[in-house]
């Protein structure tokens, strides 16, 4: 019930975002606090499933949770896998809204210094993309 619930909101919320993006299917939204991530997207032949760990979430807090969640919805709506994409993705739907989740977002990344987890750009360079992005608009 919870989960219809999420996925409904996050329709609605997708609908409600003046965005260019390739907006496909549907996306689902199940809650898993055992990935090794506080997000992970997967493409489906009928949408995407964002799988999202709500305990990561809440040691991030709001609002690195709200960048994170917004670049798993970049992923899920644009049908990309490219992280770069989906951190641009990110920045335009936060643009208005809530341009403190980018800047917070920025700082978080750049704290992590050159550390990478192999998928992601290191975290200082991924700071630098965000932040180059975000001043291009
Ligand atoms: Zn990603």
């Amino acid at each position: 019930m919870k989960k219809t619930l999420v996925a409904i909101s996050m329709a609605l919320a997708l609908l409600a975002l003046p965005l260019t993006g390739l907006a496909q299917g549907r996306i689902t939204v199940v809650y898993d606090d055992s990935i090794p991530d506080i997000g992970i997207t997967q493409l489906t032949e009928w949408g995407a499933v964002i799988r999202w760990n709500r305990r990561a979430a809440a040691q991030a807090g709001p609002q690195i949770s709200a960048f994170f969640f917004q670049h798993e919805t970049g992923h899920a709506t644009l049908r990309t896998v490219s992280e770069d994409e989906a951190d641009a993705y990110a920045v335009r739907a936060l643009y208005n809204t809530n341009p403190g989740a980018i800047a917070d977002f920025i700082q978080f990344e750049y704290a992590l210094g050159w550390a990478t987890d192999g998928r992601h750009r290191p975290g200082i360079n991924r700071a630098q993309f965000v932040y180059n992005y975000w001043r291009s608009l």
